[in-house]
């Protein structure tokens, strides 16, 4: 097996390095800030500039994680592929996480929460789950994930990506020019669409306020697509409900920003999806096979589209 340069800047990184050493028992490892400049592959985690520099005949660059937009920042050497992590564990977290945030906010268990911590027996009435069309924004592999676990529960979904799709039980919409029409089907909205040029700052005023009447937004891809005074001006005028946000723009969220301090906002700290260790490595594994038997693994990032 060719050499492959390991770059990992991870609060588990020994762990990780680790497990690829044991998981490939057959490659040289050449682990940062080590370097071997004529290394044709590289596993990388936060990498720096200096570490692709070092390594100016990279051919192939696995990404440990699904979300490529810092990554595609840096300048790559001219030969080098990004490939990223398909699914690797975190596609039935994200369905788990989203399910339980459109079905706490759907059951409105934290108010439940509030009238059980007052010791009082308030029952409310229920809600109807027409009234509480789920749109998910992006169906690649997390997205269609999510959106076949909200279907699970008999919600309305839409769905929204950049080419056509079809899935059973979702009405799909694709484009910018079908982008009201998704947002004026959705109350509940699921973003999972990749961060590029495109889609930075699409969760802003004039989009959020298309959704319906008491609409929820739940984020759970990067931070940068939610202009967050937008949200606090929209939950502020009443016509949004709530959000669940495991991404902010500044992350960790400092203590003193207003986002902690709206009740009807939840955050998480960037956790609704987490890479799985081994299954991402044994994914890796396959993937470097793939492409020392000369054929394109999956997953190669399209750097122009920025996915
Ligand atoms: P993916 O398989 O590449 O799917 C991306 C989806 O977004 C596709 O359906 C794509 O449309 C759609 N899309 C991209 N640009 C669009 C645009 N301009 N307009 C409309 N639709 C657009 O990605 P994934 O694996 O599902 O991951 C999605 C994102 O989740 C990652 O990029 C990452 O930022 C985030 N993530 C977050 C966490 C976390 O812990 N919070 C963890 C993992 C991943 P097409 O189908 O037409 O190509």
């Amino acid at each position: 097996m060719k050499p492959i340069a390991l770059f990992c800047q991870h609060p588990q990184a020994q762990v990780w390095q680790e497990d690829i050493a044991a998981l490939m028992s057959q490659a040289q490892l050449v682990a940062w800030p080590q370097v071997n400049p004529a290394v044709r592959y590289a596993i990388v985690w936060s990498p720096t500039q200096a570490f692709f520099d070092a390594h100016p005949h990279l051919e192939l660059v696995f990404n440990m994680g699904a979300g490529v937009d810092a990554l595609l920042k840096l300048r790559l050497p001219p030969k080098a592929r990004l490939v990223r992590i398909e699914d690797g564990g975190m596609a039935v977290q994200m369905a788990e996480y989203v399910s339980h945030a459109v079905i706490r906010h759907f059951r409105e268990l934290d108010v439940y929460a509030q009238t059980s911590a007052a010791a009082q027996w308030t029952q409310r009435r229920p809600r109807l789950r027409t009234e509480f069309p789920v749109g998910i924004m992006g169906l690649g592999v997390l997205g269609s994930r999510v959106a076949e676990a909200v279907r699970q529960f008999d919600f309305p979904v839409v769905g929204w990506s950049r080419n056509p799709r079809e899935m059973e039980g979702v009405q799909c919409f694709h484009g910018e020019a079908q982008f009201g029409d998704f947002l004026a089907a959705t109350r509940i909205l699921v973003c999972m669409v990749p961060l590029t040029p495109q889609t930075r700052g699409i969760l802003n005023h004039a989009h959020l306020s298309q959704l319906q009447a008491g609409g929820y937004v739940i984020n759970v891809a990067r931070g940068d697509h939610l202009v967050e005074e937008d949200l606090l001006a929209l939950l502020a005028s009443g016509h949004l409900a709530g959000a669940t946000l495991d991404v902010t723009r500044t992350e960790p969220l400092p203590a003193d920003h207003p986002l902690w301090q709206d009740p009807r906002v939840t955050i998480t700290p960037h956790i609704s999806a987490q890479t799985m260790v081994s299954v991402s490595i044994a994914q890796m594994v396959e993937k470097i096979a793939a492409a020392q038997r000369g054929e394109t693994p999956d997953g190669v990032v399209d750097p122009v589209r920025g996915y």
